[in-house]
Parts: structure tokens; sequence; C-alpha cells
């Protein structure tokens, strides 16, 4: 392996020394707290009062229906409980879960994690199950059941519907030293993460500004994995997604197997029908020695931070009291795991934006766009919204268009937007306007990078953090032939859910041929909302790059993509007589576009998945590639001999 030239200063080491510490709080912060719970807090969280003060809030409410709760964003604000349905309940339930703590000694113990908390919670939750399904059927038989009320309003569900509550009964048990000091946690992880990662940037000002072909393909951190460990995480990934998700749905196999059915079919199109069984190998870059797992360690820290935070967020209640002083310092209430990660993510991308300034800061362009995601990420994803929730109204990130923003026309949703008055009816007419005339008139304009490259949250995060592994994504024609199936896919299963849920919010029909609204919408929300979008689209930078969500997943990238491809001024020009055949462009290209191959020809290049970030015009030695915006040909560049692709295997055309 050719040597290694990091040149890193002082201040450098001193920065890498600080995250590295800050990260290790992070993570054993979790394993410092004890857990003890009060009868008190048990029957406030699972079968509070109605007639006590605070009951009837959503976070009060002692039913869960069963589409409503423990997904990432699929948490609906449940309707005010009124007597006698709500005092049935707590009739019948806070005995039952007062009899089971105590019989199973839930209250008079301390636990020292989070884990051995969670299983005998769960266990005392069966059992109050078992002792509410008794009175219920007692109430039916005697005929008591009051007239209005369903048994179903009183019975608990399964124990996977009640993940929130939960994690809030965890909170309320917590005792410890982050407890006791949330401020001294705060400072000593994300205040010492944030600082020694602008003590590692700074002194990149220094040197010239751009690319300087200093190794990367032999850093350890980002060399990336050849293709058949790539297929390994990402087989053991995805079936560990599927397999969780028969628990998430309450053992309830059938989406899980239906996706399975459409994967192994899409599997079988591509390699088979579509003839890409073979495929031209991957640039060798299988790791030399144990240091090389450092990038795949990063990988799989974010898969781990992502599984626990969307559907485990019971253990990271340490992360959450540790933010809770600021949240109530700056917007008032109690931090919730979605404030934790908002503040992370947009850290994040502020700290990591400087280092792509001061990588790219000879380029105009970069400067304004990595400027323009730092500016929407903070000010439209997180302040806006956390200013939104002081003075109650919904926290919509108003620059979050449908099908990403794929609960925008949940039944909530929609409640939400009509019961907070003149604000809650800009939001939505904002939210439609966007998606019918704003997206395509943009696209139109000035092509799909107003919104992936400029403006959303993911594609912000992608070209800040994700930067480092740009080069890691798969030029071939078969992850290209992935690409569309795929990314295609999820925007027509976007669509058909939405359809339902309209149906379902017009019709108050909960289901259609057999299809629960409820259980299509909370399905979409584990698999593409946090499964593909969370765990894979971000735990897979260093595998995949930095833009596997944009790219094969995001539904809204495949509309921008299909008015980008048909009906849209933007093109990347090239200037072939200028190009030396680098490949700076092509290595460079997060989406996967082999772009030399269209600089060698010198034709433009037109193509549905560029968000034209422009990194393959900064990165070029020959100023070959111009991203302009032009009238002239834009009913002609669909027809397919301008669609190209040049490979080892051949020069081929996509239709
Ligand atoms: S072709 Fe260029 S502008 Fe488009 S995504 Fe690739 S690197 Fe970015
Ligand atoms: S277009 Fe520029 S970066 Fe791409 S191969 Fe040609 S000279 Fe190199």
């Amino acid at each position: 392996m050719p040597a290694k030239h990091t040149h890193k200063t002082a201040l450098q080491y001193i920065g890498l020394g600080l995250f590295a510490l800050s990260l290790l709080v992070f993570t054993g912060m979790l394993a410092l707290e004890n857990y003890r719970l009060t009868e008190q807090d048990l029957l406030a969280t699972m079968a509070p009062n109605p007639e006590a003060e605070g009951a009837g809030t959503p976070e009060a409410s002692s039913t869960v229906s069963a589409g409503s709760s423990g997904g990432a964003s699929d948490a609906a604000p449940e309707s005010a409980p009124t007597d006698p349905r709500a005092r049935l309940i707590y009739e019948v339930q806070a005995p039952a879960f007062r009899e089971a703590a105590t019989e199973l000694r839930l209250t008079d113990q301390t636990f020292g994690s989070s884990f051995s908390f969670q299983d005998k919670v769960t266990e005392v939750f069966q059992a109050a199950r078992e002792r509410v399904d008794e009175s219920v059927d007692e109430l039916i038989a005697n005929e008591e059941l009051p007239e209005g009320v369903s048994e179903w309003d009183v019975r608990l569900s399964d124990p996977a519907y009640y993940t929130e509550k939960f994690a809030a009964l965890t909170a309320a048990a917590e005792i410890g030293p982050v407890v006791d000091n949330p401020w001294l946690f705060f400072l000593l992880t994300i205040g010492l993460g944030v600082l020694g990662g602008i003590l590692y940037i700074l002194p990149k000002f220094g040197p010239h500004p751009g690319i300087k072909h200093d190794h990367i393909y032999h850093s350890q951190v980002t060399k990336g994995l050849n293709l058949g460990w790539r297929g390994f995480f990402l087989a053991a990934t995805i079936l560990g997604i599927l397999l969780f998700g028969i628990r998430y749905m309450a053992g309830d196999w059938f989406w899980p197997a239906v996706t399975t059915a459409i994967g192994l079919l899409i599997l079988g199109l591509v390699l088979w029908v579509e003839g890409s069984w073979h495929k031209t190998r991957v640039r060798a870059a299988d790791p030399a020695g144990l240091s090389a797992y450092i990038g795949i360690l990063a990988g799989t820290y974010l898969i781990g931070f992502y599984v626990l935070l969307y559907w485990t967020p019971a253990h990271v209640t340490p992360w959450i009291t540790m933010v809770e002083p600021l949240k109530t310092a700056l917007f008032g209430g109690t931090a919730s795991q979605w404030f934790l990660y908002g503040l992370l993510y947009t850290l994040v991308i502020l700290v990591m934006g400087v280092r792509m300034i001061t990588k790219y800061r000879h380029n105009k362009y970069q400067l304004l766009r990595t400027g323009s995601v730092m500016f929407f990420q903070l000010a439209f994803a997180f302040l806006i919204p956390e200013i939104l929730g002081a003075l109650n109204k919904p926290q919509q990130d108003l620059k979050n268009i449908w099908p990403l923003d794929y609960d925008f026309f949940f039944g909530w949703q929609l409640d939400q937007f009509q019961s907070a008055g003149a604000v809650g009816i800009f939001m939505l007419v904002w939210g439609i306007v966007l998606i019918i005339v704003g997206v395509p008139l943009m696209v139109h304009l000035v092509g799909k990078r107003w919104y992936c490259s400029w403006v959303c949250g993911c594609g912000g995060l992608a070209e800040t953090m994700g930067d480092p592994w740009r080069q890691l994504s798969d030029k071939s024609l078969r992850a290209w032939k992935f690409e569309r199936w795929i990314v295609h896919g999820v925007l027509l299963a976007a669509i058909l859910m939405t359809a339902l849920t309209l149906y379902t919010y017009f019709t108050g029909a909960g289901s259609l041929l057999g299809f629960e609204t409820w259980k299509v919408q909370k399905w979409y929300g584990f698999l593409i909302g946090a499964g593909f979008a969370g765990v894979v689209g971000t735990g897979f930078y260093p595998l995949m790059g930095n833009r596997v969500w944009c790219r094969f997943g995001c539904p809204l990238a495949a509309y921008l993509g299909l008015v980008q491809r048909f009906q849209s001024r933007f093109r990347i020009t090239t200037n072939g007589g200028q190009c030396i055949s680098c490949g700076n462009c092509s290595t460079y290209c997060e989406m996967g576009i082999d772009v030399r191959a269209y600089a060698q020809k010198g034709q433009d290049i037109v193509r549905a998945s560029c968000v034209g970030c422009g990194v393959c015009a900064a990165v070029c030695p020959r100023g070959v590639l111009r991203l302009e915006n032009s009238s002239v040909d834009a009913g002609y560049r669909t027809v397919p001999e301008r669609v190209i692709h040049v490979s080892e295997e051949g020069v081929s055309l996509v239709d």
C-alpha cells in the first residue's frame, strides 16, 4: 500500500482527541444511569386519572390507537378522552397496572440498566393486559359495558404499540449522574465534539483549497469496501430491518413478506431480465488491515444510533435528559428524542459545513450552496419548528415536501393544520402549492438542484458530513438500473399509501380491498421513513457513498428527477476537447454518474438523478464542465440516443 501522508497539525490532533473523548462519553453515559419507578409515575403514564389535572393531553392519554404510536415520526396526537369512556378505562386499567407492578416488584426496586428495566416493564404490561382482559370479559358477560364504549377502547394492545409510553416511563424512572448534572454531560459530549470538530477543520484553511489527490483512496476512513463485503453488510442490515419489522408490526409478517417479495423481484429483474449479472470489477478497496475498518465502524455506529433513536428510544433517555435544560431554556417544554436528533443533525451540518467551505473556498457555487443548506437546516428545520411548538402551533418544517414528508396527508396532521387556525391553513396550502406548482416550476427553471443541493436536510447532511465518502458511489450500469427500479418503486409506494390515507380520511373507512390504512402507514413509516432514510441512508455513507437515500430511496428525488429528465432547462455542458480523461469528475460524483464518459464525447449531461451539486465541475482541472440552464433543446434532450452509457462492458443505450 502506498505511504500515507496525512500532514496533520498539532491542533488537528488535539481536535481529533477531543472529538474521540466526546464520543466516548456520549456512548458510555448510556450505561451510567439507574432506574427506579414510583407507582405514581407508572399510573400517570399508563393509566392516568381523567379527572386529574393535565389528563386528556396527548401525553397523558391512557390508550394508544394501534396505528398511531411507536414510529419514527408517525406518532399521532390522540383525541381528548371523554366520560364515561375515559372513566371506565381508568377504573379498569389503573388497578390492573397497580396490582401487576406490586406483584412483579416493578416499583420497589432499582434497575441497573434500561434493558433490565424495560424487560420488567414489558412483563408488568403483559400481566396488566391479562387483568384488563379478564375485567372486560366480565363486563361483557354481565352486560355492564356502557353504551357507546367498545371493549377495544378499554383493552390493551400489543406492547409493540407502546414504545413511546415505555420511553416516558424510563425517563420518569431515570436516576444517576446525568439527571444530576445534565449541563456537564452536555458540555462533555456535544460541546467537546463541536470544539474538537472545529479545531480539526480550521487548519484546513491553510493549504490550497480543492481536492489534492492526497491519497484519499488510501485513507482508512474513506476507502470503502470491495463489492463482496459491501454486499454482506447491506444484506445483513436489510435482513435485520425486516426481522425487526415483524416485531415492530406486533408479529404481523404480511408487509415484511410483501417487501421481501418486491425486493427479490427487483433483484431478479435487474440481474437476469436486464442482464446485469456480470459486473465490471469495482476498484479494489479491500481493507488491508484492522485500522481500515474505522470507516466501517463509523457506519456501524451510525446504524446503531439510528436504530436506538427511532425504534427503542427508552434506551437513550440519558441523551434526552442531557439536552432537556437547553430545550427548556430556549423553547420551554420537555425534550424528546426528536429534539435531540434535530439538535445533533443541525450541529453536524454546521460544523461539517465549515469543513466543506474550507475545502471548496475557491468555488463560489460551492460556497453559496453550502451556506444555503446550513441556513435552511438551522432556520427551517430546527429553529422555526421549535418556535412554532413553543407557540402551540404545528411543528411543521416548511421546506419539507410530500412525498419526502410522507405523513403530510395523514389524518392527524390534516386535523392539526385545520385546528391551528390561519397558521395551520397556511401550512396546508403552502405544502400543496409546493407539490403541485413549486416543485415542477423550479425544477423546470433550474433543475432539481434547487432542492436537493440547496435546501433539503437529507441533501444538507450528505453534502457536509457525507462529503468525505462521496467517491464511494457505485458508477456501474447495474447500480443505475437498481437505482431506477428502487427509487421509482418507493415513489409509487408513497403515492399508493397516501391515496389510501386520503380515502380513509374522507370516507371514514379504515381499509380498502382488505388493506388496513393504519398498517400501511405504519409499515411505510418504519421501512422507508426510518429504515431506508435513516438507518441505511446515513449509516451507509462509509459503505456506499453519501447519497444512498437520495439516489436509491427518496420519492421526492424521483419526482424531481422525472421533471428534470423530461421538462427542465438544466444540464451540465461539456467542452469535450479540453478533457484529459483524468476521471476526477466521475470519481467525485456522489450520484454514481459516469461524468467522464459524457465529457469525452462532448455530450450534455441530462440525468434524472443529477442533484446539481457541482462538485464534478469543481474538481475538474480543465474547466470542462459547466452547470447551465437553457431552453434551446428542452424537448429534444429526452430522445434515447442522447443517453449513452460507456463502460468497460461496452457502449449501450439507456432508454
Ligand atoms: S453529475 Fe456533477 S453535479 Fe450532478 S450529481 Fe454528479 S457531481 Fe453532482
Ligand atoms: S471532464 Fe474534467 S474531471 Fe472529468 S475526466 Fe475530463 S478533465 Fe477530468
